[in-house]
């Protein structure tokens, strides 16, 4: 406010200079100048968008998580340490002052952070690692103790007696020390964190617990966890089948879905997905829906909406008919090895474009699988390989379709022999002379690729067929494709 009338007089004053006849460019130039030497001294140039209006953020309750159960249940035992302070205090038990949230990005970390706060009746405020990185010296260093401060102030203001602090991608200020060369700016930023930590005790009047998010626990600077910083490490993994069941129910909560709607079959269908992913699946098949005029949201819509959150909108690109042959043999390649190494797996075959493929597959694991045997992945090696080789066999040339696919292929291939699966025995990857590398990885390939290649030939002309039909249907469901298969009795 008083800002305000400052800036109204002083360009009243001005415009009365200028009437009289006054050249005032050089004071304003002065004044320029004078004003950002003094904000750059007291920090007056911050800029950071720091969340600390605790009114914007909505309450978020443990119950609107879904899965998470053994963080949530980590977090909850760590939680109520702030909620009864007497107690702890009675036992003389220090308190906890960071936990860090560690897991792949849409999980639901900022989530569980603003449940935190809920649950403890706490402020909360929000920053990002990178908002304290500057161009300027100290800058940084300055904003995290401005971040402590306001975060006291707040809850103060508030009557409330605890406040936490959110620090997304805490890696951007938290990697290891001395790593930066190019300025010192990252080291004193997080050497403020750690002295702000170590300020915290248990007598303050407000209590603030930190907490951060990442998804490179590898990078940080080992002071970051030692014990009495963030010395309580919650893994927010991707969800399993149940935890993406409950997610699936929590977003389609307020939807209107078809009684038919099969949610186990979609929670099925999605593995690898995210909490983040899953909440835009429910947003997309609701899209789908509108467009169709629906009144409800029905299984079409949400397998449709599977495949555009994996591979995005469908395009209206339409190759030739010469390559649309090719992308249909190609992914009957696909489709035909992964019906026969892992039957029962395909869920949907399809030759519209979307994102950048002309054509996919996709596949969908019986269970959800956290290790890997060398059988599985030399079976998903001829899956990845299988629509390349359809085209070499039946239309006598490979394509440039199949980059993505190679990509694929030796990744795994260098998975296997990392493990230890190959004829090298057991490696360290970190010394392992790459013309080794490279040579054991063009055997297992080349093994593998004469394997599929005998199983394509032996099923050229079903694979014909089965692209002829694509051809005329666009896509079509693994059950259709099992169908035919068993015609031929194939499965
Ligand atoms: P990032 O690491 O990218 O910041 P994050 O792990 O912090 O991601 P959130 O921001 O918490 O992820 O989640 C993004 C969105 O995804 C949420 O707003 C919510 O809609 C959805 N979401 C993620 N996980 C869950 C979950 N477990 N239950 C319900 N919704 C979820």
């Amino acid at each position: 406010m008083l800002g305000e009338l400052a800036l109204g007089i002083l360009l009243g004053v001005i415009i009365i200079l200028i009437i009289q006849g006054f050249n005032i460019f050089p004071f304003l130039f002065l004044g320029f100048l004078a004003y950002f030497v003094w904000q750059l001294g007291t920090g007056g140039v911050e800029r950071m968008d720091t969340n600390t209006d605790t009114k914007k953020i909505p309450l978020i309750d443990f119950k609107e998580i879904g899965g998470q159960e053994t963080a949530k249940k980590e977090l909850l035992e760590a939680l109520d340490f702030l909620k009864d302070l007497p107690a702890i205090k009675e036992m003389g038990i220090r308190a906890i002052k960071g936990i860090l949230l560690n897991g792949p990005p849409g999980t639901g970390k900022t989530l569980l952070a603003k449940a935190a706060a809920h649950y403890t009746d706490s402020i909360f405020i929000s920053a990002s690692g990178s908002e304290f990185i500057e161009m300027y010296a100290g800058l940084g260093a300055k904003r995290i103790r401005n971040l402590f401060k306001n975060a006291r102030n707040s809850a103060r203001k508030s009557g409330k007696n605890s406040a936490i602090i959110f620090i997304d991608e805490i890696d951007v200020l938290g990697s290891t020390r001395g790593q930066v060369s190019s300025h010192m700016e990252y080291d004193q930023t997080l050497n403020q964190l750690l002295v702000e930590m170590d300020g915290l005790s248990i007598d303050d009047d407000v209590q603030i617990l930190i907490m951060a998010a990442t998804n490179r626990m590898d990078v940080l600077d080992p002071a970051l966890l030692r014990p009495g910083r963030f010395d309580r490490i919650v893994n927010v993994d991707l969800p399993d089948k149940d935890g993406r069941l409950s997610i699936l129910k929590i977003h389609t909560a307020n939807k209107p879905l078809s009684p038919k709607v099969d949610l186990e079959e979609i929670a099925r269908e999605t593995f690898s997905f995210s909490g983040a992913h899953l909440e835009n699946l429910a947003n997309e098949a609701a899209i789908l829906a509108l467009r169709e005029k629906s009144p409800f949201i029905c299984q079409k819509h949400f397998i449709e909406a599977i495949d555009k959150v994996i591979m995005g909108e469908k395009l209206d690109r339409k190759p030739n008919k010469e390559e649309l042959k090719r992308v249909a043999i190609h992914e009957t390649g696909h489709a035909l090895l992964g019906e026969i190494m892992n039957p029962g797996s395909v869920s949907v075959i399809s030759i519209s474009s979307r994102g950048r493929a002309l054509g996919y597959v996709r596949h969908n694991p019986a269970d959800d699988l956290y290790l890997h045997t060398k059988d599985y992945l030399e079976k998903q090696i001829s899956i990845a390989i299988a629509g390349s080789v359809a085209e070499e066999v039946l239309l006598a040339s490979k394509s440039t379709g199949a980059s993505n696919d190679f990509k694929q292929a030796t990744r795994l291939v260098k998975i296997m022999i990392e493990a230890g699966m190959s004829e090298l025995g057991v490696v360290d990857k970190d010394t392992i002379p790459e013309k080794v590398l490279y040579e054991e990885m063009s055997i297992i390939l080349r093994r593998i690729e004469a394997e599929v290649k005998i199983i394509i030939e032996k099923h050229k002309e079903l694979i014909e067929k089965i692209a002829g039909e694509l051809l005329a249907q666009e896509s079509f469901s693994g059950d259709k494709l099992r169908e035919l298969l068993t015609e031929e009795k194939v499965a």
